[in-house]
């Protein structure tokens, strides 16, 4: 019997009360197999003894002899202070905060065992945090009861679970149930890595005999549930018919409508682009649905490839929808899609959800009819009067932006499109092959040549002044500036400066000779346009906006990034902010303005961005202050469906399963391998491609 065919319920264990019954229930433990599942998240090894004066190296755990009692406080809130000694003299203090029971449970002049983390306090040894039972007498348990002599479990609790009744219910149903549990690991693969047999390894991952047993026991669990969640994605990948990654990158050799492009264009591309456009044809090419990913830090010119994608895809008479996150954004890839393929004889249209009804409905007809080959918008574009008569490509920008449910949404436009999907954010690589696992990866590793990196200086608010008079310079010189501030409108009691007084501070005060405007999200869509229009055209110098210039916007000849109370922004956001400029030939420059109270955490992430450029780097950073739950794009995976496995700690492992699960699959696709309990979970519910955690 495989653990998720133990579905015999919780009722059957002794002691199962409704009230422990219902409590469980809601931390979704129904069946036995479920239950255990629920692998701890801690040990507490008690089975070995740490006596009293060893208390900084580790908890203590020993025996102990209660001395006397006193009580201190004052009124009704008398604290109870047991006094305790072990057998090598150290004494020490029990403090019974709320615990005057305890008072009963210890008598002076007898020998408990005692588990707690001691520290000096008011010149004696003292623990608040404590746990005790009698060694022997009639308050003493029996040895298997006992929760002393062993490595004990910490379960991640819930309301209405304790410690005690999962410790409890977890060893009855180990003892009357897990016996039988069969192997889910393929042979020879336990037996090359020393992997323990499944009965053996959840028994021990719950009530392990020793460290050692423990450890074998998390890498056989941690190692089952990567493997099958690699057979998930490998069978994934498969059944798009993709040869997997892994192959050598073949030579870029473009299109006739690619060509003409490339030939219009001012530049050539970089290697990182052609190489990219060079994977997105083969799998175009090829019989294979496309999955990929096309991973490029701000500025790296992932447009220009999503277009020539798009070219590819028009040539033979299908359609592509390029989907982004604003109007803002989206419009301004239309208008480029227009500028630069119209003169090839390719037909793109621009689609929000702010057309007027009248030009809506022509447009929807032409979509429909194929008359539109390229069609540009915001989440409109599966919106659903959409319909497209042959809908090949889809291409999703700074898809960290959109749901699953958006993403699945405009790929039901068409009958098994491909799709690109392309990300600034940069994911480091270990969590790139948990989250997007199904899908292909193209990484650009390089910048357009003749950039000049964006040189970053942190600015104190008050002076504040002499970044103003820098980028007055910067201004007198023909360029142009972004603000940024964390807020829209004045909120009186925040004390922060907010975008709409700067830009009227800005334009009055400060640079009262260059026009100056303002953008934010709350603004109308049709002045929203205007400003981005005469801010490209440089009629507009100074830009004064909120975030939502973080994402896409691309104005080469602005220089100046402005980021005020900068410590208030998460790193991604900043990265992001950053890329506006140095997009053209020019130096650029990005000021970190912060506030006075600066937090730690606003500190690191300044430094972070002051010593680093590269996109991963601060996204490893980011990682690490965040944890990867956090990552932009990742909160809605499956990530957290694991159980016990964590793809960054377990990168290793994850990188030898994903080896060991393709390699199988490869051999004998039809597999017989049994499903698996925790990865159930993640099979029931697993999203489309790139979100399933996988
Ligand atoms: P991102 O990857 O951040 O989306 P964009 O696609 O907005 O970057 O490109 C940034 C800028 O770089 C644009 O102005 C684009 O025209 C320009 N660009 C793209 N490819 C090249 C290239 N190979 N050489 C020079 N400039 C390029
Ligand atoms: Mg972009």
């Amino acid at each position: 019997m495989f653990l998720r065919e133990l579905t015999i319920t919780i009722d059957h264990l002794k002691g199962a009360g409704p009230v422990s019954i219902r409590a469980l229930a809601s931390a979704g433990i129904t069946s036995v197999g479920s239950l255990l599942c629920r692998y701890p998240r801690d040990w507490e090894d008690r089975s070995r003894a740490v006596p009293l004066r060893d208390f900084n190296a580790a908890p203590v755990c020993t025996v102990v002899r209660a001395l006397a009692h006193t009580w201190f406080g004052s009124g009704g809130t008398k604290t109870l202070k047991v006094y305790v000694e072990d057998d090598k003299g150290t004494r020490a203090s029990l403090v019974c905060f709320n615990r005057p029971f305890i008072e009963k449970v210890l008598k002076a002049g007898n020998y408990y065992r005692l588990w707690g983390a001691f520290q000096y306090r008011y010149g004696e040894l003292q623990s608040s945090a404590f746990e005790v039972e009698a060694l022997d007498g009639a308050g003493a348990p029996a040895p298997e009861q006992s929760a002393f002599g062993r490595i004990l479990p910490v379960y991640a609790l819930r309301p209405g679970l304790n410690q005690g009744m999962l410790r409890k219910f977890i060893h009855q149903a180990l003892v009357q149930y897990a016996g039988p549990v069969e192997d889910e690991l393929p042979r020879p693969i336990r037996d090359r890595d020393g992997l323990l047999p499944k009965a053996q390894a959840l028994r021990a991952v719950h009530f392990p005999e020793s460290l050692e047993e423990l450890k074998k026991a998390v890498r056989t669990l941690v190692y089952e549930e990567l493997f099958y969640l690699e057979v998930l994605v490998c069978r994934r990948a498969k059944a798009r018919g993709s040869q997997g990654g892994g192959r050598s990158a073949p030579q870029f050799r473009p299109s006739p409508l690619q060509q003409n492009l490339l030939e219009r264009l001012p530049f050539a591309l970089t290697p990182g682009q052609a190489g990219a456009i060079g994977e997105i044809n083969r799998d175009l090419d090829g019989q294979c649905q496309m999955a990929r990913l096309l991973q490029g830090d701000v500025g790296s010119g992932k447009t220009l490839v999503s277009f020539l994608a798009a070219l590819r895809a028009v040539e033979p008479g299908g359609q592509a929808a390029l989907m982004a996150p604003t109007e803002l954004l989206a419009r301004q890839h239309a208008e480029n899609a227009a500028a630069l393929l119209e003169p090839l004889g390719v037909r793109p249209a621009f689609l929000t959800g702010n057309i007027r009804a009248s030009g809506r409905a022509a447009l929807l007809k032409s979509l429909a009819a194929g008359d539109i080959d390229l069609v540009v918008g915001t989440h409109a574009l599966f919106s659903k009067d959409a319909a497209y008569k042959n809908l090949r490509l889809v291409v999703i920008d700074e898809q960290h932006r959109f749901g699953v449910v958006q993403r699945q949404a405009v790929m039901a436009k068409g009958e098994r499109p491909d799709l690109l999907m392309m990300s600034a954010t940069p994911i480091p690589r270990t969590l790139a092959l948990t989250v997007f696992g199904d899908m292909d990866i193209s990484v650009i590793p390089d910048m357009p040549s003749g950039r000049k990196p964006v040189k970053t200086h942190l600015a104190r608010s008050s002076n504040e002044e002499k970044v103003y008079a820098f980028v007055r310079k910067e201004l007198a010189a023909g360029k142009q500036a972004y603000f940024v501030y964390p807020l829209i409108e004045a909120d009186e009691g925040k004390g922060l400066k907010d975008a709409e007084s700067m830009a009227a501070r800005l334009a009055e005060e400060v640079f009262p000779e260059y026009p100056a405007a303002l953008i934010h999200s709350k603004r109308d869509e049709e002045e929203k346009r205007k400003i981005m229009e005469r801010f490209r055209a440089g009629a507009v110098r100074i830009l004064a906006a909120t975030s939502v210039v973080e994402v896409g916007v691309d104005v080469p000849n602005a220089t100046c990034m402005v980021i005020e109370h900068a410590d208030r922004f998460g790193l991604s956001a900043l990265h992001q902010l950053r890329g506006r400029v140095g997009r053209g030939k020019d130096q650029s420059y990005c000021f970190l303005v912060y506030s006075d109270s600066l937090t730690e955490d606003g500190k690191t992430r300044l430094k972070v961005m002051l010593e680093n450029t590269d996109g991963f780097v601060i996204a490893e950073e980011d990682l690490k202050l965040r944890g990867p739950g956090q990552i932009a794009g990742t909160e809605q995976s499956g990530y957290f469906m694991l159980g016990i496995a964590d793809p960054l700690r377990d990168s290793e492992m994850l990188a030898q399963a994903r080896t060991d699960a393709f390699a199988m699959l490869e051999r004998d696709p039809g597999l017989g391998l049994p499903e698996y309990q925790c990865v159930a979970r993640v099979l029931d519910t697993a999203p489309p491609f790139g979100s399933m955690g996988l």
